[in-house]
């Protein structure tokens, strides 16, 4: 490509909101710069089938639980070696440790390529944790650091042929899980996790509203915590309030994809580097996640990939 095409190309691309873009040298340095990165990570992410972020309006509700356990579910369904989780938490990166990948380091290869830790089922993981001396160690970065690295863990990682690619996004709906979301080209969509309370249902709202700004489809609601089945006799306790995400889903008309319930095991298992769904085939929580992995399959068939987020928007 000449510079003159990519010139044009870059001028295609600009929304022309930046004022001193056909003023200023630097800016149009800087466009150039971001095209060139964007047409880099479309290319570098084209061998991946499916890229779906899990989000959730606040923390402590089984985000990255549930994005390690769907990487799993879906590797059980069909995908085994086929599916990538990035961890796109910095500040509390704990995928590594939910797959039982705690201590590893990320590989290098030649030209500053970067390899993933394969785990189990062939699951490949990138997170910042591969990167940290050690748990204490804090990361205290500013924005447009952690999008560097957010950004070289997508373009300059060998992720391989994939059929899914799983980004456990921050928690919340500001600026960091905002940035991740723009970096990714063709994001099939977003997988909204929430928990039964009030709470969490008023932040809910905002995750969907989140999505629906950026362009980026809602694949749908997950509830994580729904009651918990007492494992002596099968007897289903809300212990928090139930059919909360339900709710939610019907009133703003978007896919509701499940329920998980709380079961002691699973907290285990993330603790131990286990995984549960494959050590509980026969639990309540695992029939959830491999039905959950059966719902987004089929609403990822039904979408054209013209429907696709091609390029989220700047909010
Ligand atoms: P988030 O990513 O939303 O901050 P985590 O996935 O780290 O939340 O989960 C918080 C804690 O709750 C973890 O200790 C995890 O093991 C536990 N947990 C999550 N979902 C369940 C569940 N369904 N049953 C039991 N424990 C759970």
């Amino acid at each position: 490509m000449t510079n003159t095409t990519k010139q044009v190309n870059v001028a295609e691309e600009c929304d022309g909101k930046c004022s001193s873009c056909s003023t200023s040298d630097g800016c149009n340095d800087h466009r150039k710069q971001q095209y060139e990165q964007e047409q880099k990570l479309k290319l570098k992410l084209s061998k991946i089938k499916h890229k779906i972020a899990i989000i959730s309006g606040k923390g402590g509700v089984g985000k990255s639980t549930v994005t390690a356990n769907l990487a799993m579910a879906f590797a059980i369904q069909g995908h085994k070696d086929k599916v990538g989780v990035l961890d796109a938490d910095i500040h509390g990166p704990c995928i590594p440790k939910m797959l039982g990948l705690k201590g590893q380091k990320l590989v290098g290869g030649p030209g500053g390529l970067l390899f993933p830790v394969t785990g189990k089922l062939g699951i490949k993981v990138v997170s910042m944790d591969f990167l940290l001396p050690n748990d204490e160690a804090p990361v205290i970065w500013r924005g447009p650091l952690k999008m560097k690295i957010i950004q070289q863990f997508l373009s300059d990682v060998t992720w391989g042929d994939l059929d899914y690619l799983l980004v456990d996004l921050p928690p919340g709906t500001g600026d960091e899980p905002l940035s991740v979301i723009q970096l990714i080209p063709d994001m099939d969509g977003v997988v909204i996790v929430t928990m039964p309370s009030e709470v969490s249902e008023a932040v809910v709202k905002k995750s969907v509203s989140f999505a629906k700004q950026v362009g980026v489809p809602v694949i749908g609601i997950i509830e994580n915590m729904s009651g918990f089945v007492c494992p002596e006799c099968g007897a289903k306790i809300d212990v928090f309030k139930a059919g909360g995400g339900k709710r939610i889903a019907d009133d703003m008309n978007i896919p509701y994809l499940g329920s998980i319930p709380l079961d002691p095991k699973i907290c285990n298992d993330s603790d131990g580097g286990l995984s549960f769904i494959v050590e509980n085939k026969t639990s309540p929580a695992t029939k959830a996640f491999l039905e959950i992995v059966k719902e987004i399959e089929q609403f990822l068939e039904h979408t054209e990939p013209s429907e696709k987020a091609t390029k989220p928007k700047a909010v």
